[in-house]
């Protein structure tokens, strides 16, 4: 090929440029290492990342004269929120089970769960995407196990809704293996061969999965739980992560039945059974962690594995509370997580900041966590359970620029004296700016990004024919 050639073959820079913003005159909450606040200052995001974060006015030089100035008197700006664990195709099976446990849940779910596709899933993802962003969050991970054999891509489907929305995102190749024929809880038709699995986790890091600093989408693999996967599974999908430099993901002691059925099937507590086949270390993060005793929490902190706490949807199951300010003392690392839709049908983020606080609180009293200390979980403490704490979940200069701009100056929130305690303790405040790598995702409750009535049509209309094919009446 000749050099002529080799020029027209390839593409220009398609990069395409991000605006120059100044966010000026906000109470400013950092949470980096010093726990710096400004209750007037700014931030400077310039080519994805923040450039300056200070006290007073923003600074007037020459360079930022082209830059967005805005006007962000009566907002507070915070990291975005990290969710540490989520199921993006739940939020087209919301409501149902409302009144059951986490098993009797899952037991109705499963056959509708069977029926999604690469279309139901895009559509669920991008509206639960949408809800996200719409409530702070930057930054999510996504669990996704159930992968029917007629399904199309169902990976590559919310990863393009990802890429629509704009936030950043870890989507896990979930998996389950054990099927009730073998003793697991799920039917037969949903889960896959182990060999498939691991072909199909391998295929999607070198597909999709981005080490770099600006990444907007890294891969993790992640098996479903211990009642729904084999311990073959569990530990070639360890040896597979490791080998591919990825992260580990499954749920775990989330209910006394887990604990039950694990004693019984394998002798052993939920996290000795996956410590033996490898489930530990600070690459690898459990969601729910609510049965976990002293010795438990010990092991976990020895180890670096860190805790997705999910209160709205534990409170929703009654599955019990984590112990979050034990796991703190001890040293483990904690996010928060919303979990599925259909086990939190707000899966809002600020709201399960507030729900972190008020569980803790009504568990060991009034001391047990401070409003700081839970929008720490919630931004970089979430940041270091995905292991991208380099990068994302405080306000540093020279980290991606993911901000969160709450206004706090309407009926709602106005005279409440600390901006911390108003957007922890308050409703969820009206979100005035979402900035994902320097881009405006949200601006005043709108999602710009995608059209919002578009993505609820179409997820009222994969709710509905999900479950026509499952045989539920709507
Ligand atoms: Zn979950």
């Amino acid at each position: 090929m000749s050099s002529g050639n080799q020029a027209r073959a390839t593409p220009p820079p398609t990069t395409p440029t991000r605006p120059t913003t100044v966010l000026d005159g906000c109470a400013v909450v950092t949470m980096d290492s010093q726990a710096r606040e400004f209750r007037q200052g700014y931030v400077v995001l310039r080519g994805g990342v923040i450039e300056a974060v200070g006290a007073g006015p923003a600074p007037d030089t020459a360079d930022l004269h082209g830059a967005e100035r805005v006007d962000a008197r009566g907002c507070l700006a915070t990291p975005g929120l990290v969710n540490t664990h989520h199921h993006l195709y739940q939020w087209v099976t919301r409501g149902l089970a409302a009144d059951a446990g986490l098993f009797e849940w899952l037991r109705t779910l499963y056959p509708v769960w069977g029926g999604i596709d690469e279309d139901s899933v895009h559509a669920a993802a991008a509206a639960g995407l949408t809800w996200l962003a719409r409530t702070g969050c930057t930054t999510t991970m996504d669990h996704h196990y159930v992968f029917p054999r007629d399904g199309g891509d169902v990976l590559g489907a919310e990863i393009e809704a990802a890429r629509q929305v704009g936030v950043r995102f870890l989507a896990t190749r979930g998996s389950m293996d054990l099927g009730r024929s073998q003793g697991g809880l799920p039917p037969d038709h949903v889960v896959e061969e182990i060999g498939d699995i691991l072909t199909a986790s391998a295929a999607a890091i070198e597909r999709w999965h981005d080490p770099a600093d600006d990444a907007m989408l890294r891969i993790g693999v992640a098996p479903c739980s211990p009642f729904t996967v084999t311990g073959d599974l569990l530990r070639e999908a360890a040896t597979l992560a490791r080998a591919h430099g990825v992260r580990l993901h499954t749920h775990l002691a989330e209910t006394k039945d887990e604990q039950d059925y694990c004693a019984e099937h394998f002798g052993r507590r939920p996290v000795d059974y996956l410590e033996d086949l490898g489930w530990s270390g600070d690459d690898v993060w459990f969601a729910h962690g609510i049965h976990f005793d002293d010795a438990d929490i010990a092991k976990l902190s020895a180890s670096g594995s860190g805790i997705a706490h999910c209160p709205t949807s534990n409170a929703r199951l009654g599955a019990g509370i984590c112990r979050l300010t034990d796991l703190r003392a001890a040293g483990v690392q904690v996010g928060l997580g919303v979990d599925g839709a259909a086990s939190n049908e707000g899966t809002s983020m600020i709201e399960e900041t507030k729900h972190a606080l008020l569980f803790a609180r009504a568990r060991g009293g009034p001391l047990e966590l401070t409003v700081r200390e839970a929008l720490e979980v919630a931004t970089i403490g979430g940041a270091r359970v995905l292991g991208w704490e380099d990068r994302i979940g405080s306000l540093e200069v020279g980290k991606n620029a993911d901000v969160a701009l709450w206004r706090l100056d309407t009926i709602a929130h106005a005279g409440i004296v600390d901006p911390v305690a108003a957007l922890v303790l308050g409703a969820a405040p009206p979100l005035e700016r979402l900035y994902v790598a320097g881009r405006t995702v949200v601006e005043r409750d709108v999602v710009l990004t995608i059209d919002e009535e578009e993505a609820t049509a179409a997820a009222v209309r994969a709710h509905d024919a999900l479950l026509r094919r499952a045989g539920l009446t709507i």
